[in-house]
């Protein structure tokens, strides 16, 4: 299986509770364990302008490359504006166009980075600058390798920007599984939103997951999913309420390879959020995720 990654996703934040370090660690650890190879990895292209205005607004696009988002602008982002950000979300964009890609033809196919589903038309906020896998359904569709795709959303927090993105939209199916009561306010509906209470735990995840990627899979028929596979429904995460184990969201993201595979649908991974106490427990949960999706590969 093939993955993208860039060094240039790590912005670099310090000790900000985003771990942008996570994406070069879970590299590393890919590469330690064996799990993917120097010749799997692939450099992503930085997504184009016009890649980029399939999903978000001209005026946007303009004030993040001129450095003129306003103060309350970079407040919502929740992360700090740079130069570095920009590239940095520019390069995700384009890597998951080109996960998206390799899914189609290897069966499965991941980016070490993207995932940024808080990201509006236009605005970003909640660490998220530019939808990255929005932006690659667009392009993918324009190219006319795929006329329909799903999201499988399983990041501890609904995926506010991506539904508002596809409201509407027939050709994309949304599906979000989050905690009900942790940001965003207000959640505008997913085509399919699994509102969960505080403190679910794997048994009762995994049912409802299936549960809802039954249904999804009942009512539309994708040629291609994004799987947006944050590492905050984890009991030790410091930003999410959910209560499943390591071993848990490893049992996640098989049952959401496997369901796909039923039905020969091609899957993109993403990574999304992830605020371990222990930045190592992020890393490893990323790289169950990646090493899960390997076995599915073609
Ligand atoms: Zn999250």
């Amino acid at each position: 299986m093939r993955v993208v990654y860039s060094d240039q996703y790590d912005l670099n934040l310090g000790n900000h509770v985003f771990p942008s370090v996570k994406y070069r660690l879970t590299k590393e650890k890919l590469l330690r364990d064996q799990v993917v190879s120097q010749q799997d990895l692939a450099e992503p292209p930085a997504a184009s302008d016009e890649d980029v205005a399939l999903v978000h607004h001209r005026e946007y696009i303009r004030k993040l490359q001129a450095g003129k988002l306003s103060y309350v602008e970079i407040l919502r982002l929740e992360i700090p504006y740079s130069p570095e950000l920009v590239r940095a979300v520019w390069l995700s964009a384009g890597g998951s166009i080109l996960a998206g890609r390799l899914a189609l033809a290897d069966g499965t196919a991941a980016n070490i980075g993207g995932g940024f589903h808080h990201a509006y038309p236009d605005h970003g906020e909640g660490f998220c600058v530019l939808n990255d896998f929005a932006i690659g359904i667009r392009r993918l569709q324009k190219d006319r390798v795929i006329a329909r795709a799903m999201t499988v959303d399983c990041d501890v927090h609904q995926g506010n920007g991506t539904a508002a993105i596809f409201s509407g939209d027939h050709s994309v199916y949304t599906l979000s599984i989050h905690q009900e009561h942790n940001y965003p306010y207000p959640k505008p509906p997913s085509s399919l939103d699994i509102n969960l209470r505080d403190g679910v735990e794997d048994e009762e995840y995994l049912r409802e997951l299936q549960n809802g990627i039954e249904r999804a899979l009942s009512e539309f028929t994708p040629e291609l999913i994004y799987y947006v596979a944050g590492a905050d429904p984890y009991r030790d995460d410091q930003l999410g309420g959910l209560k499943l184990s390591i071993d848990g969201l490893e049992r996640r993201d098989r049952l959401v390879f496997e369901m796909a595979r039923a039905k020969n649908i091609p899957v993109a991974v993403t990574l999304a959020g992830g605020y371990a106490r222990r930045v190592e427990d992020t890393v490893l949960i990323h790289c169950n995720t990646i090493r899960v999706a390997q076995e599915f590969a073609k």
